[in-house]
């Protein structure tokens, strides 16, 4: 490769032969047409492979193409290219008076790119960011455009699809009316007769962190909509100060807490667009289990934290409501997610995910697609039980599987592992 690309983390040097960076949608379309294999890069903010084409493939990024943002106030749907970030899309849509449902940590990421992995914010009531979307428009393997819809008997398949069956080059979501919220910070939440239904249903997103080295979570923040009431919070202590995630980072790189009320994008994620989100400086790995099973999960990590916190910068809890994307983490059951920033060490973090993975193995834990993981296919087929389908889509929109690289392929082949 004549350039050198890596994901944001820098974690993973993409090894493509060639990179690609199309103006038009008219040269993309040749671009894919004549290659023999094509992954499409997003906004690189996945730690493992699943980006990456192989030596003998193409990486295309769509970020020099014009960056389309067209919203129908009537219809209160916004058309999104597939190059475009959260952090323009936000911005423009609450121009119009509009707002998406939710929001991840981070506006950086590509709509098209975090809607491929199951990517999701927090709250009981909140789908993850792929349930906002109506339709997808793909360049499948000879150039041509798909168009798949809700309704449509392959929508299961096509919107967390891994970047498996071609280009995203639009995507339409649902909008609602603008909405304001406020964050409400406090610390020392025991673990000890948590009542964890209650505390993650107490706004409209809520987030637990902690970094393990003691039982419980050292920091609790509750996003509360301003046309929502202002819940109570018992448990435990109004922080005294402003806060980051991760100890020791500044609280400047945050959005704004002390319950100052502001507009939906500018409190739902945790980071500030025009800041470095997170510690900058991490891997991190992510697991998705049905709801009830939250509290014995919790306890069952409690009883490696010795083994966790060494690596651990902070671990956070969210809750995550059901979907229909077959290849979602929450797909089918309302979730609880547990959500890992580990240091920047790959050696030294890796036995520690086996570790977490098998102190979760009797939750069906589901890891996130584009965090790190050990969990071998044959497992993820237990795990994800439309997989089966969304090959047969796979096959179906891409017989010759341009767009399946190693990460893919071990995944529907379902025979070999990762770690
Ligand atoms: C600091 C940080 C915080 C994070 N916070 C959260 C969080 O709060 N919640 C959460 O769930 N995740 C979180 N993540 C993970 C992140 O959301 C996912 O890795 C997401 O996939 C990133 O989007 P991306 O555009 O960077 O994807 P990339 O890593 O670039 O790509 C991911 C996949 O999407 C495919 N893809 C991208 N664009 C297209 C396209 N146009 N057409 C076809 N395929 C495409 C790629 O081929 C690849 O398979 C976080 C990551 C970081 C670094």
């Amino acid at each position: 490769m004549t350039e050198t690309v890596t994901n944001w983390a820098g974690n993973i040097t993409y090894t493509a032969k060639e990179v690609h960076r199309p103006h038009s949608l008219d040269a993309l379309r040749a671009l894919v047409a004549d290659s023999a294999r094509v992954r499409v890069l997003g906004s690189g903010h996945s730690f493992n492979e699943i980006a990456d084409p192989g030596a003998d493939g193409a990486l295309l990024s769509l970020a020099a193409l014009p960056p389309r943002i067209d919203v129908d106030a009537t219809a209160r749907t916004v058309r999104v290219g597939g190059g475009v970030r959260y952090a323009e899309l936000a911005r423009r849509v609450h121009e119009h008076g509009l707002a998406l449902p939710n929001m991840a940590s981070l506006p950086h990421i590509s709509v098209a790119g975090s809607v491929a992995t199951g990517t999701h914010g927090s709250g009981v009531g909140n789908g993850s960011l792929a349930s906002a979307v109506r339709e997808v428009e793909l360049v499948t393997a000879d150039g041509s455009t798909v168009v798949i819809g809700r309704g449509d008997p392959r929508f299961g398949g096509a919107v967390t699809s891994l970047g498996a069956l071609g280009v995203v080059t639009a995507l339409t979501l649902d909008l609602e009316p603008a909405f304001e919220v406020e964050q409400h910070l406090f610390t020392e939440l025991p673990l000890q007769g948590l009542d964890f239904e209650t505390v993650a249903a107490s706004a409209y997103s809520v987030s637990l962190f902690t970094d393990w080295r003691a039982p419980g979570f050292r920091q609790v923040w509750l996003k509360r909509r301003t046309d929502q009431p202002l819940p109570g919070f018992p448990w435990a202590a109004p922080a005294t100060e402003k806060l980051h995630p991760v100890p020791g980072m500044p609280a400047v790189n945050c959005t704004e807490q002390f319950g100052v009320p502001g507009p939906w994008h500018e409190r739902l994620p945790h980071f500030r667009a025009e800041f470095t989100p997170s510690s900058g400086a991490e891997l991190q790995s992510e697991y998705l289990m049905p709801r009830p099973y939250a509290l014995d999960a919790l306890h069952a990590l409690d009883a490696i934290r010795a083994t966790v916190a060494p690596v651990l910068q902070t671990c956070e809890v969210r809750t995550v409501a059901a979907d229909e994307q077959w290849l979602s983490p929450a797909y089918g059951r309302d979730t609880v997610a547990v959500h890992f920033t580990w240091v920047e060490d790959t050696a030294a973090v890796l036995p520690v995910v086996r570790r977490v993975e098998e102190a979760l193995a009797g939750f069906e834990a589901r890891p996130h697609w584009g965090k790190v993981f050990t969990a071998p296919a044959a497992e993820l087929w237990k795990r994800y039980p439309r997989l089966g389908d969304f090959r047969a889509l796979a096959r179906e929109l891409d017989p010759r599987g341009k767009f399946a690289n190693a990460f893919v392929r071990d995944v529907l082949d379902g025979r070999t592992g990762r770690g």
